[in-house]
């Protein structure tokens, strides 16, 4: 604390990223990075940008990036705002749309930068408990709100809620914003950007940084009614004109471009997440179905943040979390290679 802070910054509680460890060498399963590197045209994409035009601003816009995501979902131009990394477009979305007289609504196991993004903006909010089964369930949400959102695939548990819950949800609240965030839908669900058309209250979030390898280079996107992206290019234009750099754009335009490469690593991922959940059930773990690139999960007897001690010991790190307590005996493990399972499931052997 200090007397220069303002009272603003004295009463944050910053969200804590999961570690990026010094260490080379480390099983690094702990933020849901993708273990594949990004395409060759995308590295392509970038070198092509490093030259002389890096002394030039970068379109303030992103035009030919948005019209490639636009027409990647069918949409319009005007249907996509993009920004560095979703976690930038979620901020403005938060000050832009879901800031209002009544709380908005999540989960209470959720992803934990939604109460950070409130306590920034000052917007008061509910925390819906999911059911027994750690599901979210629709009927909670039929309260009034000033606006509701969620992962889905939530995070860090998993759990996929289908597309017709989100529309029913749509169905009974018309008067506030939506918005699925859909960081994970890539690993095995239904994506909710064909009901932009038909719900001008539904915004849909991504990012390139899971199943398009590219957390490095800082991407994702919102997909609403052009009223909705408006209010967002007015925040962003009011705070950053130019968010996405050059590479950040023609790289992203190649990842969107490349959809064999996309399905492929996709693909591989799944295969590996089903995998890896047979294998750790045989140790006597109980894994929550997972629709992303992580699996969460928790052992019969043992203590989830002794289970993450043991397993950095031995060079592998998880991410746990202390709160609620519900979801504090967990693991959340993220997806790697099919050689990094099986270093963790060996791992896991010698410890149980
Ligand atoms: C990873 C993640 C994000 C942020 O992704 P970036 O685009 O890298 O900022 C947003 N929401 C959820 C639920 C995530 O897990």
């Amino acid at each position: 604390m200090s007397k220069f802070w303002s009272d603003t910054v004295k009463r944050l509680t910053p969200y804590i990223p999961g570690e990026q460890p010094r260490l080379a060498n480390l099983v690094k399963l702990n933020t849901n990075e993708n273990p594949y590197g990004p395409s060759p045209k995308v590295l392509a994409a970038l070198q092509a940008e490093a030259g002389d035009t890096l002394r030039l601003y970068p379109d303030p816009d992103s035009v030919r990036l948005r019209e490639t995501i636009a027409g990647y979902f069918g949409l319009e131009t005007a249907n996509v705002f993009v920004g560095n990394g979703s976690d930038e477009v979620l901020a403005h979305v938060f000050q832009g749309l879901l800031k209002h007289e009544q709380p908005i609504l999540f989960p209470d196991i959720s992803y934990s930068f939604y109460p950070v993004y409130c306590g920034l903006y000052d917007i008061a909010f509910s925390n819906v408990p999911l059911n027994d089964s750690f599901e979210i369930d629709i009927a909670q949400y039929q309260q009034p709100n000033g606006g509701i959102i969620f992962p889905n695939p939530n995070a860090p548990t998993g759990c996929l809620l289908a597309l017709g819950e989100i529309e029913r949800l749509l169905q009974a609240n018309a008067d506030s914003v939506v918005v699925i965030d859909e960081a994970y839908i890539d690993f095995g669900g239904e994506s909710a950007a064909p009901l932009v058309k038909k719900y001008p209250q539904l915004l849909v979030v991504q990012t390139l940084s899971k199943a398009r390898s590219l957390a490095g280079l800082r991407v994702g996107y919102a997909l609403g009614h052009p009223d909705l992206i408006t209010a967002l290019t007015r925040v962003k234009d009011s705070f950053n004109s130019y968010p996405l750099d050059r590479f950040a754009q023609a790289g992203a335009i190649a990842a969107m471009e490349d959809r064999d490469y996309f399905e492929q690593t996709r693909q591989r991922v799944i295969a590996s997440r089903e995998k890896l959940g047979v294998e750790l059930g045989a140790l006597n773990f109980s894994v929550l179905p997972s629709g992303a690139n992580f699996i969460f999960a928790r052992h019969e007897h043992r203590d989830g943040a002794e289970l993450t001690a043991a397993l950095r010991e031995r060079g592998i790190i998880v991410r746990h979390f202390n709160t609620p307590a519900r979801i504090a005996p967990y693991l959340r493990i993220t997806i790697g290679t099919d050689a990094q399972c099986a270093l963790l499931v060996s791992a896991l052997r010698e410890i149980l």
